[in-house]
């Protein structure tokens, strides 16, 4: 039985986690869930697969959670406490960060220094802490295995390559709802026009950040912290049918790939069981059916927020994070419908040139750095 805890069990990336572990019960035993507010959802999740302890975003949360489940042997934790009793909790051994946003990266040190193996879909861990999370995990022997799609891909391109330098990774990206359209076309469209997305279905911020293509900017910060290239040897190809899920050229040329039908589940089920494939039950990738891929060029003029990435990964320092927390506010702030689409780059932009840089952040700069891009974002809009 390998043991699992997991963080943001009830969004996306969790519950389709938790269809992975309803699959393969006879192997995999949940011991730790955390969620946010979706108190009901958790219960029957609890109900479903016994944790030992649950945690939720608040201590009003946790009250009625306790109360839902006075029946049950159960330990009810809240707030950051409670995240992080997640990431300890003694029995687990591989950690499945899925919630949203840098509240991520407290528990993944936390988890890294209890030694848990890392199951990372959490992308803003590494955009804005990099730095501080890979040399940990290596320091103390533990794995970085990625949920993202792409990010999976590469790593199983890059099974028994060890001591083979990457020439360049492909990185692809669907394009999202609004590929092939001009600036002025953007103008006008709405919150409904941008969570259409063509593909995947993930959660509402994650598909408007890949509707301004900010997501793709996040995964090549994500990617050259995984493997640790440089920037510039990461490529992002646009592939709007979303099979080939990333690749990897190497020296010789030879450029390898994985391809599969978009399904979240795969590379979850392979983070879960690595270096071992598993079963899963779900469409299969029929080639005949798909006929056609197509290979484009990003357009980083219409999509700036993706030249931002590049841009903010050079500068280094914090502004990974001003980046990225912009971006959060600037993507709630559209979700509320303050604020219009185009909006999202500018307000990026403008704050990695207005928020105080530092060079060599630690983990509480981070975090202040994040609060100093949210008031400057609040002050101006
Ligand atoms: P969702 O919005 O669907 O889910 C977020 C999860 O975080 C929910 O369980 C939510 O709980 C929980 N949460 C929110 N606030 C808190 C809080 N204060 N304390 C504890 N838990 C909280 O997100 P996704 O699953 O789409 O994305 C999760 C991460 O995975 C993101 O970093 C995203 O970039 C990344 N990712 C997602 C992919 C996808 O296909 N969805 C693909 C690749 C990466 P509740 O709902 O109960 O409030």
């Amino acid at each position: 039985m390998k043991k699992i805890a997991i963080l943001g069990s009830t969004g996306s990336i969790g519950t389709q986690t938790l269809d992975v572990v309803r699959q393969n019960s006879e192997e995999l035993k949940v011991t730790a869930l955390a969620a946010g507010h979706n108190v009901a959802l958790l219960e029957k999740q609890i109900r479903e697969f016994s944790p030992r302890i649950a945690a939720v975003a608040d201590e009003a949360d946790a009250r009625d959670l306790r109360e839902r489940t006075k029946d049950l042997e159960l330990t009810v934790v809240s707030g950051m406490e409670g995240l992080l009793a997640v990431a300890k909790e003694e029995e687990a051994e591989i950690l499945v960060t899925a919630i949203v946003g840098m509240m991520g990266i407290r528990p993944t040190i936390a988890a890294i220094e209890a030694g848990k193996d890392i199951a990372l879909a959490n992308k803003e861990t590494l955009v804005t802490a990099g730095h501080i999370i890979m040399p940990l995990a290596k320091e103390k022997g533990v794995k970085i295995l990625p949920v993202d799609s792409e990010h999976s891909a590469i790593f199983q391109s890059l099974q028994g390559e060890a001591g083979n330098e990457i020439e360049k990774i492909l990185l692809t990206a669907s394009g999202g709802p609004f590929r092939g359209k001009s600036y002025e076309e953007l103008e006008h469209v709405t919150v409904e026009d941008a969570l259409r997305h063509p593909n995947w279905s993930m959660g509402r911020k994650i598909t408007v950040d890949s509707a301004t293509m900010v997501n793709k900017g996040l995964e090549v910060m994500e990617a050259k912290w995984l493997f640790g290239v440089p920037l510039d040897k990461v490529c992002v190809v646009v592939h709007p049918q979303s099979i080939l899920h990333s690749a990897v050229e190497f020296a010789d040329g030879a450029v390898i790939g994985q391809m599969g039908v978009p399904d979240m589940r795969l590379p979850i089920i392979y983070a879960l069981f690595y270096p071992k494939r598993k079963t899963l039950h779900a469409e299969k990738l029929d080639l005949f059916s798909v006929g056609t891929l197509t290979f484009e060029k990003p357009d980083m003029e219409t999509f700036y927020g993706l030249a931002l990435a590049y841009d903010a990964m050079r500068a280094g320092g914090n502004v990974p994070t001003v980046f990225n927390a912009a971006n959060e506010r600037a993507v709630a702030k559209f979700l509320d419908g303050k604020i219009r689409f185009l909006e999202i780059p500018e307000i990026i932009s403008e704050a990695m040139t207005e928020v105080d840089y530092i060079a060599h952040p630690g983990l509480e700069e981070i975090l202040s750095t994040e609060q100093a891009t949210y008031e400057y974002i609040e002050s101006r809009w």
